[in-house]
């Protein structure tokens, strides 16, 4: 089944179900002081379940364009190493806002899973929440006697507070959640360790495709949990995942979610992605790969949705976002041209018709990505040859933290960047003596600023420093 249906169903089923369809809302969150990007389904309708504001159906489902990069949600580092996390995915989602509960949210996950998609029973198995004595909340009773009846009890297992119980935050609505998870190992893995034992275990085929949040708690400002008035329910599955499961593929990168994009990416490179990499050699260029795949997408929806790269807030994730991309791209596909904007027509092609947004907007987004990647690919050129040098000429392993600062600070070339190469070339650098320049420099451009704010421009050593960068060569530049 492809993508495109799948996702379809998804909707029509729990419009079957009474549930009202309503668009994604954009990836950037814009009046959500704590929040930068959309990170899950249930980030517009916070306000609902604080009691502000009343939702135009108590059933909603959707799919969420979610962005997992930064605060409590940052699986950016684990991107492109594993097959299941990515930046932006797709967060399918139904609720219940003081309507149906945990009864018909299980039946109706579990009528989705088996009936509609015809996912075998004996691959899944779903976790209830334990309880806590310390934190005072009960064993999920109800929800273990529905799936009971659902779903042999030994596939059914218990969890702990970390991942079976969902809190707002220190205050506000919580609950304990059921998860459901996939097991698409051989049967002969199968056979060696049980599927029990790797479930939220990080194994790439026993994975968690669908969470279910009971909201049935108050949590007050003492610590203390009161019963809620109205209860609400709060799902979100993975929708790479469960493409890669329906798909009966063993990664999210085999499903045609990404397939399309990968093959753009092998002809424009000259690279070839294998799915089972045979040696060290393969899988960097797998993971290269995985990580522009990955990350073009979550350029491409940040800037349909307003959102341009730039230095400071959400633009400047978004930029790091893409100059990580670009640089797995110059390092491991040998790629010194920019190429990663002419996945956006893929992109579009594939996603336009569900999200209009990336097709109307498909030429800003190529423009704007082609623009960073012929900028950074020209303070790669120069900072490569630059940290070079710096790695000749020390002695020992670990480099100089000021000479990091002065890649960073004059070149533009990310910190992050600099300890990555270092880390792959088996050096270390000096971090505090590193973060000691940047506090000096922070301090620096604060005074500038107020000195600007005056009637007059003073020329401090500061800010004549900052201008140092702009007009010199490869040949006449050395760190000292
Ligand atoms: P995991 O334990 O795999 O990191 P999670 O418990 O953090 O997932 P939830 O916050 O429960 O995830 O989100 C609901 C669903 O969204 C998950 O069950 C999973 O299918 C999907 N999901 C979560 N994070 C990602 C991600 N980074 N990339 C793709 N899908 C994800
Ligand atoms: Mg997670
Ligand atoms: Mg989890
Ligand atoms: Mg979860």
């Amino acid at each position: 089944m492809k993508s495109q249906d799948i996702r379809k169903q998804f909707l029509q089923f729990f419009e079957s179900k009474g549930h009202l369809i309503v668009p994604s809302a954009p990836i950037v969150t814009k009046d959500d002081p704590t929040l930068m990007f959309n990170n899950s389904g249930m980030a517009q309708f916070k306000e609902y379940f604080l009691g502000n504001g009343t939702p135009k159906s108590r059933r909603i489902a959707d799919t969420q364009k979610c962005l997992r990069v930064s605060g409590k949600h940052n699986d950016l580092e684990d991107v492109g190493f594993d097959t299941y996390h990515h930046t932006m995915f797709e967060m399918l989602g139904n609720w219940s806002f003081g309507d149906y509960f945990k009864k018909d949210a299980i039946n109706w996950a579990w009528e989705l899973l088996t009936e509609v998609y015809k996912i075998p029973k004996d691959i899944l198995y779903v976790t209830v929440f334990e309880g806590s004595k310390e934190e005072n909340v009960p064993f999920d009773q109800e929800a273990y006697d529905i799936w009971k009846g659902l779903i042999s009890e030994d596939r059914i297992l218990l969890g702990n507070k970390k991942d079976n119980f969902w809190e707002m935050g220190d205050q506000g609505p919580c609950g304990p959640c059921s998860e459901i998870h996939v097991d698409i190992r051989s049967a002969a893995e199968k056979a060696e360790v049980s599927g029990k034992d790797l479930v939220n275990n990080d194994h790439p085929q026993v994975v968690e495709i669908w969470n279910n949040v009971f909201m049935e708690f108050n949590r007050k400002a003492d610590g203390s949990l009161e019963k809620l008035p109205a209860q609400h329910v709060d799902t979100g599955m993975g929708f790479e995942r469960l493409c890669m499961v329906l798909q009966n593929v063993q990664s999210n990168y085999d499903t045609d979610v990404f397939t399309p994009l990968i093959e753009k990416v092998e002809t424009l490179t000259g690279a070839k992605y294998n799915s089972k990499a045979a040696n060290d050699a393969e899988e960097k260029t797998n993971i290269a790969i995985r990580v522009i795949v990955d990350h073009v997408r979550a350029v491409a929806f940040a800037i349909a949705d307003g959102q341009l790269p730039s230095n400071g807030g959400a633009g400047y994730v978004i930029r790091r976002i893409l100059r990580r991309a670009i640089r797995y791209g110059f390092t491991f596909l040998d790629k010194k041209e920019p190429f990663i904007n002419e996945l956006v027509a893929v992109l579009a092609n594939q996603m336009g018709e569900f999200f209009p947004e990336i097709k109307n907007q498909q030429s800003l987004v190529t423009n704007v990505i082609r623009e960073e990647e012929a900028s950074f690919l020209q303070k790669l050129v120069l900072g490569m040859d630059l940290l070079e040098d710096v790695v000749t000429e020390t002695q020992g392993k670990e480099i100089e933290g000021a000479k990091v600062f002065k890649l960073y600070d004059t070149f533009g070339f990310p910190e992050d960047l600099t300890a990555l190469i270092l880390k792959e070339k088996g050096y270390t650098y000096d971090k505090a003596a590193f973060d000691i320049e940047l506090k000096k420099q922070k301090d620096r451009s604060r005074e500038a600023n107020e000195v600007a704010k005056g009637d007059w421009i003073i020329l401090t050593e500061g800010n004549t420093e900052s201008f140092v960068g702009y007009d010199q060569t490869e040949n006449e530049v050395k760190i000292t």
